[in-house]
């Protein structure tokens, strides 16, 4: 990247978060910290929080995260270095870079960018013109595409050769590889990546082609598609082919449709549908959904969400509680897709985006349209059935809409439906698996205050390891002193201490820990705390003595002599009693505290 090290410090250190921050949305402050309105989610009430000093934020709704240089990167669409550049040239600092040559590493990518751009011309040169293209332009025409369109999507050949391209283009090899235009091959001889296809190049939002997508041409061996390998300017669970074109008509009509292949793209377009995406041989991601909120809010799919099944019914469900998207889906014919459909019935594809319906109801309609619903036996298949989609909707206001309409559907009392809806389901192993996200609300405590519980504000404040965290962030001289690691669970939380613990101040403790302990850490960052240190010193060694009684219980039982354990479970039992008394038991917490640390090792 080739900032000097130093310098990314001195442009954090001379920077205000809070004023940076302040640019995109009101801040007020809220006792040591500043909160407001999130910058990157619509909402209505402030879930975004500062932490000035330590020049940290977090959002309660979005999960964003990070310091004033990532805030820079996400808010401003830059690199990290373009932001580190950005906030320096704002604080009036001149910054010094590793290679003497300023900015290697973006010169480099310009480089890369500049080989891409060669390419994608080469091979459009070759398709409109070569010899060997004829095959390609004859199943393009056979596919729809004409002249024009051939040249707006910059469609290209990549002839049968083993090195027509780099042998052409005469790029040095590491351009040659890091792009993915070519690879080293056995006998270390460099070679096209892409031979005999048609390639669509793919480009990033900005219109810098990143790399290709080649089609076989129809009756030629191996796979239908083969996409570029990722690399420095291609990361393909964040492309989204046709942005660069769709993205004024996705924020004019505030709405974008996403589909599966290139010509599908292509054929929205066609139809007068100008804000298709894709996917570049990635099921979309979070990543994707994440890049799209850049753009709007509002996600259509325009294919078949259902094939994925329960687990992708989940993910959508998460994305649209985490960021705050709606996702719909588009029915089309039974056999269509929008490629085809494009060419025989324009407008039927137009209206089918019109018609997207939301990604649930979509979901029961199918249900209830697979079910024979003529007799009553058939109704109440079909009932049960729509009811099993509903039911792994999060929200039960929603939940309970689509219940009205299954009890209309099925002819079922909807009091029925609702009291099947309220009883719990008895969870296979497969599918506990999938809910992670949601173990909380089935009861399972070890799952209290896990990274995935997050938004619960009560649950959290019941956490004492999450509140003694809060307050060894906020006031370390009082509570430091109070903890220790044997006092803390194998959870996030735990590990969060340790990790701060660990690392010299808390913006480097986020940097190294895990994601989950990142979040955490970088969430209790800007949560004030609300208990006194005494109290939470309390809870969490009254917490940490009653689990290791259990471990002892647990091996007691399966112990050849039982008894041998009696001694120390009576007497933690007594300690216990104590710290739970009406009387202050600092003695009592002592003991314990000592016991705990020369018997933490044998009970973990
Ligand atoms: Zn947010």
């Amino acid at each position: 990247m080739g900032i000097v090290d130093e310098d990314i410090v001195r442009v954090r250190d001379a920077t205000d978060i809070v004023a940076v921050v302040s640019a995109h949305t009101q801040l007020r402050k809220v006792g040591q910290r500043w909160s407001g309105l999130c910058p990157f989610h619509t909402e209505k009430s402030p879930s975004f929080s500062v932490n000035q000093v330590d020049g940290l934020y977090y959002c309660f709704g979005c999960r964003a995260s990070g310091d004033v240089i990532t805030f820079v990167r996400e808010i401003e669409h830059l690199d990290f270095a373009g932001a580190v550049e950005w906030l320096a040239s704002r604080a009036g600092i001149t910054l010094r870079y590793t290679d003497r040559n300023e900015g290697e590493s973006r010169k480099r990518l310009g480089k890369l960018r500049d080989a891409m751009s060669s390419a994608v011309d080469w091979y459009h040169e070759r398709l409109l013109h070569g010899a060997d293209a004829g095959p390609a332009r004859g199943y393009l025409r056979s596919r729809g595409f004409d002249k024009e369109m051939v040249d707006r999507y910059h469609l290209g050949w990549a002839p049968e050769g083993w090195d027509e391209l780099v042998r052409a283009l005469r790029l040095p090899r590491d351009v040659v590889v890091d792009t993915g235009l070519g690879l080293v091959n056995r006998a270390g001889r460099l070679q096209d990546f892409f031979r005999a296809r048609v390639l669509f190049p793919i480009f990033d939002d900005q219109g810098n082609a990143v790399a290709f997508g080649g089609r076989k041409l129809p009756g030629a061996e191996g796979a239908k598609y083969q996409n570029s390998r990722e690399g420095p300017l291609y990361n393909k669970s964040r492309t989204l082919y046709g942005l660069n074109w769709a993205k004024a008509d996705v924020v004019a009509s505030n709405e974008i449709v996403v589909c599966e292949g290139y010509t599908d793209v292509i054929g929205f377009f066609t139809a007068g549908v100008p804000r298709a995406v894709a996917t570049c041989g990635t099921a979309l991601t979070e990543d994707h959904i994440r890049h799209i909120t850049r753009y709007t809010r509002r996600v259509v799919l325009a294919y078949d969400a259902d094939e994925a099944g329960q687990a992708a019914a989940e993910r959508v469900y998460e994305w649209e509680q985490r960021h705050d998207v709606a996702v719909s889906v588009l029915s089309l014919p039974p056999g269509a897709d929008p490629d085809e459909l494009s060419r025989s019935d324009p407008a039927a594809l137009r209206d089918a985006v019109a018609g997207a319906k939301p990604f649930l109801g979509f979901r029961v309609d199918r249900a209830l349209a697979a079910a024979d619903l003529s007799g009553p036996e058939g109704r109440a298949h079909a009932a049960e059935a729509a009811l099993a989609v509903v039911r792994e909707h999060p929200n039960e206001l929603v939940r309970d809409q689509y219940l009205m309409q299954i009890a209309d559907t099925c002819r079922v009392d909807p009091a029925r439906l609702r009291e099947e809806l309220a009883r719990p389901v008895a969870r296979t192993p497969a599918d506990s698996r999938g809910r992670r996200g949601r173990s909380a609300e089935a009861g399972d405590g070890a799952a209290v205050g896990d990274g995935a519980a997050v938004g619960d504000a009560a649950e959290i404040r019941d956490d004492p390891e999450l509140e003694a965290l809060r307050l060894l962030v906020h006031r370390p001289e009082e509570m430091g002193p109070r903890l220790h690691p044997v006092l803390f669970s194998d959870r996030p939380a735990g590990r969060a201490y340790r990790a701060l613990r660990a690392a010299s101040d808390l913006p480097t403790a986020i940097d190294d820990a895990e994601p989950v302990v990142a979040d955490l850490l970088a969430r209790v960052a800007v949560e004030e705390p609300t208990s006194a240190v005494d109290d939470v010193a309390a809870r969490v060694l009254d917490r940490a003595a009653a689990r290791a009684l259990t471990s002892l219980e647990r091996e007691a039982r399966q112990a050849e002599d039982p008894f041998e354990f009696q001694p120390a479970m009576t007497w933690l039992k007594l300690r216990l009693d104590a710290l739970r008394g009406d009387e202050p038991a600092v003695e009592t917490a002592k003991e314990l505290l000592a016991w705990l640390v020369q018997h933490g090792e044998d009970l973990a």
